[in-house]
Order: structure tokens, then sequence, then C-alpha cells
């Protein structure tokens, strides 16, 4: 354990209030105790009995607030302070001569009055002067000071050896492609030499992306392990601290220590948090800490030397948010998707996370794989565990295919994703919602080919999605292009209403894109009659596709009509595509219901099949 810098570990809000604590408790409870130690009222006649008694040994009056303050002997002889009011009284004088007792103007205390001062001042001044220099060293350090050895600027950043990782590929289950493509880095890690000797460059960071839960810190640690690294690990969120330029502060030692273990794996994990967008115009105030934090992370990564074996590893569940900067060749330019698991892979995890379990005889994790679509890896190693609680509640000693039934609905319910484990119907109807739009695309000559259909949930909403990708980039689109998109987009809802007769709500993005398609050629495209007239214009390059109407009302309700005649066409055609296609339809609907996700080769062999 190289967890070499606990020292700076609290964030100094921390010594703050413990500071303020202990001023508190030394003055609510320790001052007045030490002072007026136990001061009980007694009555006058009491008093002077004491005094004729000769237990009282020093008297004072307390004219400020009318009353006499004494101390006597009590029971066990020992000394007490007590008080009582002022009573007219000419004789007392003669009285407390008599007994023999001392008497001033002057209140008495039991204790010294250097025992009040030190607590009630030099204590709290004491405490605040350490406070105090200690943010003054806080303070040079961040104006360029730097020379302290009380390093509060020190990162957070743990550094594990690679046996407390402890992590290898064997761990992560599914995630092929991940792995495969991190496989490389392993692989640079370990023979560094032979990268160098060719001249070939690694990239300097890898973006793990994909939805919460899917393995992209284990695949991270796994990394580590595998190529027997160090692996220092931070948090987007440890960045956000209280001072201004501790971030900044941060990266630059972490990058620092980095370099002086290397090879190693630094690790960022939600680095959306200091690597969002930045802003671009909006004057007063933004976002200063986390955008100074952000510049020298962009600084660092182009800074240092590839080739030394330093690399750095990301991963976010919302790259759309991030920079585009960090994103740029140099820095994180490889991405790595981590998607949700398939059938195989969910039953793959499952399999690891039961190597850790006592399992009964007959256990189908096939079951359990089907039963858990659209769940994350966590959410299965939960589902696992709590199977293995709820053996244990049973009095059982191995789990049984029921308690991890039962732990499947407890864990789905307990997750705001509730809907995303679907029910055999609604998985039904997804299948061929999304093979409607896939054969749709394939039986038109100007669409891209289908290359994934999946009716695994995403954490976006959708139920599933068929891809298409074209061969290579192109920026134009021809009208005919336009209407088979548009066509592409209708043929999802088409196959509901062919085979269930009614259609759900399933539909409502695609919808909204082919609306928006066919409002874009009649108004911004001069694909229509209106020709080449601008009727709406683009907002801002940078808000989206936000337009705004720049036409007569009665110009707009002829738009309105085009709209709905050129989607009801595209329909059109979707629906005699799918009519003409239906036993096709059928045989790959069920097909993916079967399987959850299909590529583009199985599609195209499955529609090509038996040449109909
Ligand atoms: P993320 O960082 O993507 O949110 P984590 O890596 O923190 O997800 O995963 C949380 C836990 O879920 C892991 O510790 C592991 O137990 C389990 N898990 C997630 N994905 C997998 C997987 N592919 N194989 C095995 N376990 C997984
Ligand atoms: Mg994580
Ligand atoms: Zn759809």
């Amino acid at each position: 354990m190289l967890d070499n810098n606990n020292a700076s570990k609290k964030p100094l809000v921390f010594y703050v209030t413990i500071a303020m604590v202990i001023v508190f408790l030394l003055n609510a409870f320790v001052m007045p105790m030490l002072l007026a130690k136990q001061v009980q009222e007694l009555g006058y006649s009491d008093f002077l009995q004491l005094v004729d008694k000769g237990r009282v040994t020093e008297v004072s009056l307390d004219q400020t607030n009318d009353q006499i303050v004494f101390i006597a002997k009590d029971d066990a002889d020992q000394e007490q302070i007590y008080k009582t009011a002022v009573f007219p009284d000419d004789g007392l004088r003669e009285r407390l001569e008599k007994a023999g007792v001392k008497f001033s103007a002057q209140i008495p205390t039991q204790n010294s009055p250097l025992v009040g001062l030190l607590v009630g001042w030099i204590i709290p001044i004491a405490l605040f002067w350490g406070l105090g220099s200690l943010l003054s060293r806080q303070m040079g350090k961040r104006l360029g000071g730097g020379m302290n050895a009380m390093s509060f600027g020190k990162a957070n950043a743990k550094i594990v050896a690679e046996k407390e990782t402890g992590v290898t590929f064997a761990d992560v289950a599914g995630e092929e492609e991940a792995k495969d493509a991190l496989k490389e880095i392993v692989d640079f890690l370990e023979h560094p030499s032979k990268y160098a000797g060719i001249g070939a460059k690694l990239p300097k960071g890898a973006l793990l992306v994909g939805p919460p839960g899917t393995g992209k810190t284990l695949l991270a640690k796994a990394v580590a392990g595998e190529a027997r690294v160090p692996f220092f690990s931070i948090s987007g969120s440890e960045f956000v601290e209280m001072f201004v330029g501790m971030g900044a502060a941060k990266v630059r030692d972490l990058f620092k220590q980095a370099d002086e273990k290397a090879p190693c794996i630094v690790f960022i994990d939600e680095i959306d948090t200091i690597g969002k967008k930045r802003d671009t115009g909006s004057g007063i105030g933004g976002n200063d800490e986390r955008e100074q934090t952000l510049n020298q992370l962009l600084t660092e990564m182009d800074g240092f030397d590839g080739n030394k074996g330093v690399v750095i590893l990301a991963a976010t569940n919302r790259p759309e948010s991030l920079d585009p900067a960090l994103l740029r060749p140099g820095r994180f330019d490889r991405r790595i998707p981590v998607e949700l698991p398939d059938l195989a892979g969910r039953e793959a995890i499952l399999q690891v996370h039961a190597r850790d379990v006592k399992m009964g005889g007959a256990i189908d994790m096939k079951e359990i794989a089907r039963a858990t679509s659209g769940a994350s890896g966590a959410e299965l190693a939960n589902i696992v565990n709590e199977a293995a609680l709820r053996a244990v509640r049973m009095g059982r000693d191995e789990v049984t295919q029921e308690d991890l039934m039962e732990s499947v609905e407890t864990v789905i319910a307990g997750y705001q994703r509730k809907n995303a484990v679907m029910s055999e119907q609604e998985k039904k109807i997804v299948s061929y919602h999304e093979i409607g739009h896939a054969l749709v695309a394939a039986m038109q000559t100007h669409s891209a080919p289908v290359t994934k259909i999946t009716i695994i949930p995403r954490t976006s909403g959708a139920l599933g999605y068929t891809m298409q990708v074209d061969e290579d980039e192109h920026y134009l689109m021809s009208r005919e292009e336009l209407l088979n998109k548009i066509a592409t987009l209708t043929g999802g809802q088409a196959a509901e209403q062919l085979v269930f007769h009614s259609i759900t709500t399933g539909a409502s993005n695609d919808i909204e894109k082919a609306t928006k398609l066919a409002r874009a050629m009649i108004t911004r495209y001069g694909m229509s009659d209106f020709g080449m007239v601008a009727l709406e214009t683009l907002n801002g390059q940078y808000l989206g596709q936000d337009t705004s109407l720049a036409c007569s009302p009665a110009t707009s309700e002829k738009i309105d009509q085009q709209v709905v005649a050129l989607v009801g066409e595209a329909r059109a055609k979707a629906d005699r595509i799918l009519r003409e296609n239906e036993g096709k339809l059928h045989e790959l609907a069920a097909y993916l219901l079967q399987k959850e996700t299909i590529t583009g080769e199985e599609f195209m062999r499955i529609l090509n099949s038996t040449a109909a």
C-alpha cells in the first residue's frame, strides 16, 4: 500500500469545522464549569447560620448584581461557592469579624483567573492562528508559491499496487469488444519498446463510454491488473473543491506522480464533471474553477511523452456533454463503448459473480439472463448477491433458482428504469417494430445498410434500435435519400399496424424525426414546389436544430399540409414494402426476439436466404 499522502487528505473545511466545534464546546461547557463551579443559592438566614457555625471562610459583596458571594465548607469539608441575596443588615460586618471571616468587595473564585483566561482566550486564539497559517500557506501555493512542504494541492490519487487492483479481464464478463480494444493498451504497457522501436505511438488516452454499471471502472482496473502496473484512480467529482485553483494543482500533481511511477495507468472516473463543454459566451461568474481544471488536464495531456508508458483512461456516461477539446487527436481520441450486456453477456456476468457464491445443483443462468433484459452488470452482480442473502434468510446454505428469480424482481423493481425490463409481449412488439425499420431500409436503394438491430432497452429511453451506418461519411443528402429515410422511420409503426392491427406509443421519437425531416425538406432545403425560398431559418449553429418560421400564416398552413402529405406518402411506401415481405418480417422478428441483438450480416443472411 503506497497511500502516501494521508496527511493532506482532509479538505480545509474539515479543520475549520473542528476548530469551531472545539471553541464552542469550551465556551459552552468547560468555561462555566471552571469559573462558576456549582454556585449554589442560599437563603440569607442560612448564610448567617453558616457564618455563626464558623464554616464560612470568605465573603464578598457583589454590588453590580446586588448579592453576596461567599465560600463555605460543606459537610464533607469541601469548599463551595454560594451566593445569597443582599438583605439590609447593619450587624453583618460585626458578625463576620467575630467569626474571623475574610471579607471584601471582590468576588472570590476557587480557581486562578489564569484558567479562565486560558480557556476563554488563549486556546481559541491559538486555534485560529494555526488555521490562519494553514490558509495562508494554501494561498501561497495557489499564487504560484508551491515551496511549502504541506502540500494541500496534492492530488488525492490513490496509488494502488497491482496486487491490490487484483482485477483481471477474467473478472469482466462479456464486453468482448471493449476488452479487445484494451488488450492493445495492456500490450503497450508490458512491452513499450516494441512500439517505440517501430515508431508507433499509442493513443495517450482512451475514453470508456457507456451507461452506469456496465463495468467501466472494472475494465480500467483490469487493464492495470493485467499489465501489472500501478493504477492511479481519481474521480472527476474529487477535483471540484472549495478553493479556486485546487483542481488544477491536483491535475498537475497527479501527472507528476504518474510520470514518476511510469509505466502506469491514470484513471479519471466521471470525467464529465470536469470535462463539460466550456461556455462560449456568458461573461460573469461561470465556472472558472472547472474550466481551469479542464485546461490544466488538456495541457498535461499534451505535455507528457506518450512513449513513457503512462496511459490515461477515463470513463463517462455522458459523452455528448464532453468538451470537444478533450476528444481531439492526442487526447482521448480513442472511444471504447461499454454497452449494456446482451443475453449471452448477461449470462456470463451472472456466472462470474456466481463463482463467489455457493450455488445449488439445478441452476439455469440462461433463464435469469433472459429475465433481465436491460439490466447492467452492476445490477446482475446485485441480483446474485440478493439471491445469496435470500438463501440465508430462508435458512439454506446454498442458492436456488427460486432465490435468483425472486431477487430479479426485487433488484429490478428497485431501480428507476423499472420499465427497462420488458414483458414478453412488449419485446415482441419492439422486435417487429425494429425489423419494420430495417426491412424498409433494406428494400430501398438509397438507404444506408443496416449494421445492428437490438431490442435491449437503452437508458436514453429507447426500447430498441436499428443502426444504419454508411460506408463512407457523406455530407449531402439527396431528395431520394431523405424520402427513404422518412419511409424507414415510419417502418416501425407500419410493422406494428400490419402485425398487431394496432399501434403503440413506441414510435413517438420516429414521428418527431420524420416530421422534422419532412419539414426541413420543404422549408429549408427547397425540395418542394415552394422552390428555393427560405421559409424557416436556423436559430444558431450551437443551439441544436431550433428554428424560427419566416413566412405568412397562409404559407405556414400550406407547409403543414405538405408535411402531412409527404410523411403520408412515405408511410404508404413503408406499408407496401412490408406487405410484400411479410414472410421475412415474421422470420426476422422471431429471430431478433430470441437473440435480442443481431448484426447486419445476420439480418442480410436471413433476408437473402431461400431467395423468396
Ligand atoms: P461503471 O463504472 O460502468 O458504472 P462498475 O465498473 O463500477 O460500473 O461496475 C460495478 C460493478 O458491477 C462491478 O464492480 C462488478 O461487480 C459489476 N459488473 C459490471 N459489469 C460487469 C461485467 N461486465 N462483468 C462482471 N461484473 C460486472
Ligand atoms: Mg464507475
Ligand atoms: Zn422506431
